[in-house]
């Protein structure tokens, strides 16, 4: 039987999670939930300067609010923990003894200013540089001299003799020339280990068949998979993805505005425009298809599928998966989430909270704007008009659409015409006839009372299909709002007819 894949997302809490890391995440998210695999997610902590537990609760929250799920990890436990490295140090330990007792890692006594004189002086004579070996020809009483002593030393790894190979998903076969590689560092004279020795030693111990992470890493790779070999374990199948680049082909930076989960979160992105936007970054489905839900992206998704090219990311596009996922979702889901946000406005009743007529209405409302919007606030600015008791004009919509001669006229007969209709008879069909009635029975182009109508019911040039509008807005609110345009008019005749 096949192993169950087992995959893991391990940030670095320094920051906020960052829109690639987000992406590595749901990319071993969506493989592990598409292969019915276990996804692991490990705090990588061991910098204990730059950590901290305020950026580690910021990416939690972040990948918990993208409904990106973890079976092992923080605040869920699990076979393989604790899930902080900070809390492993004695398993790296263990491993470094390991490898020193078996000849592949040594000690190092070099302090880091002759190690910067010998690099510089390297470097004077036009030399690349790698670690000279100097610890590993000091000899075994030199050796035990420095360790009495008391000199702190790091352990290095000894990188053999050869060539290292591996198979990427992404890129392909890999394959360096041992000489390339320097003896590293893998555990500090503090006690801590480098990323190296930790991530391997975690992806031995937590049992991970695939590595699936940013193509910043692949440098990093011969050097673990040498470590492996070391701790005579078989290395995880490597996916390396191609970083982001902003839309300058410059790496993905806060230059190019809003690089953090919450900052798009703030912005009022839905979680699933954004995990679509993500997903489309650097893999693609093979076809022509961009909107994507969970589900199926889930069912979609490929390690095959990861390109070699740069994943651009395009803020517009963004945008437009927001207004799909917008529109893909549920009336009652919108009234659920646009519900703080017509509180704030100030346009929320009590009443819209229950079912009943007062919240069957409002779905109504949802239902013509929803797909219209890239963001909820827009729903709220786009629904104000008929959520409101009253109407301002805009002055812009007052200089172009209220100028005409004779307005008041055309609309008093509108107004006449609809308070004929009654109740069940206003409907959009009823109401669009009826106007262009009163309009050909006043010998004016329709437009002209539908711009002005548009204004007297919003107070703005443009809203969703008037008609519809009227008819949510209702018999008695409409009635009033003609009747304050009259009103309205005849305060502020034009002075001069437009042609
Ligand atoms: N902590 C590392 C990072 O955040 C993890 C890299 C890896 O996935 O191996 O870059």
């Amino acid at each position: 039987m096949a192993l169950t894949p087992r995959l893991r997302f391990a940030p670095s809490p320094t920051g906020f999670l960052h829109i690639g890391g987000a992406r590595t995440a749901l990319f071993n998210w969506l493989y592990a939930r598409r292969h019915g695999g276990v996804f692991v997610l490990r705090v990588e902590d061991t910098d204990i300067r730059r950590s901290s537990d305020d950026s580690v609760a910021g990416i939690l929250d972040g990948l918990r609010w993208l409904g990106i799920d973890w079976d092992e990890g923080p605040g869920v436990g699990g076979p393989h923990g604790p899930y902080f490295q900070s809390a492993r140090l004695a398993n790296y330990r263990v491993a470094v003894n390991r490898l020193v007792a078996s000849g592949h890692a040594y000690p190092c006594f070099c302090q880091p200013e002759d190690l910067k004189e010998r690099r510089e002086a390297a470097q004077a004579e036009g030399a690349g540089w790698l670690y000279d070996r100097a610890c590993l020809d000091r000899g075994e009483k030199a050796l035990a001299r420095l360790k009495d002593a008391g000199v702190p030393h790091a352990i290095r790894f000894k990188v053999p003799e050869g060539r290292t190979q591996f198979k990427d998903c992404v890129r392909g076969l890999i394959d360096i020339d041992n000489t390339t590689i320097e003896d590293f560092v893998i555990l500090r004279s503090d006690g801590h280990p480098t990323y190296h020795l930790s991530v391997v030693v975690d992806d031995v111990d937590m049992a991970i068949t695939h590595v699936v992470r940013g193509d910043d890493h692949t440098s990093n790779t011969p050097k673990h998979i040498l470590l492996y070999g070391a701790l005579g374990a078989a290395p995880p199948q490597f996916a390396h993805v191609p970083l982001i680049f902003g839309p300058d082909k410059k790496r993905l930076s806060k230059r190019h505005g809003a690089t953090s989960v919450t900052d798009y979160r703030q912005r009022g992105y839905q979680p699933d425009a954004l995990i679509n936007f993500l997903a489309l970054l650097g893999w693609s489905p093979g076809g022509d298809r961009e909107v994507f839900t969970r589900t199926s992206l889930v069912q979609a998704f490929t390690l095959e599928g990861i390109g070699g090219g740069n994943a651009v990311f395009d803020q517009g596009k963004l945008e437009w998966f927001n207004g799909q996922h917008i529109g893909l979702m549920s009336a009652e889901a919108v009234v659920d989430e646009a519900q703080p946000l017509l509180e704030q406005a100030g346009l929320w009743r009590e009443a819209y909270a229950t079912a009943g007529g007062p919240r069957a209405w409002l779905v109504k409302v949802i239902e013509l704007l929803k797909s219209r919007v890239r963001f909820l606030a827009e729903f709220v600015e786009y629904a104000q008009p008929l959520l409101a008791g009253e109407v301002t004009y805009e002055s812009e919509a007052v200089k172009q659409r209220l100028s005409s001669a004779g307005l008041g006229g055309h609309v008093a007969a509108l107004r006449e015409a609809y308070a004929a209709l009654d109740q069940d008879q206003f409907e959009a069909r009823s109401l669009e006839h009826s106007l262009r009635t009163v309009a050909d029975a006043r010998s004016i182009k329709a437009g002209v009372l539908i711009h002005a109508t548009r204004v007297g019911m919003t107070g703005r040039t443009v809203s969703p299909g008037l008609f519809e509008m009227v008819e949510l807005i209702g018999r008695d609110r409409t009635l009033s709002r003609l009747k304050a345009l009259e009103q309205f008019l005849a305060e502020h005749r034009p002075t001069e007819p437009t042609p």
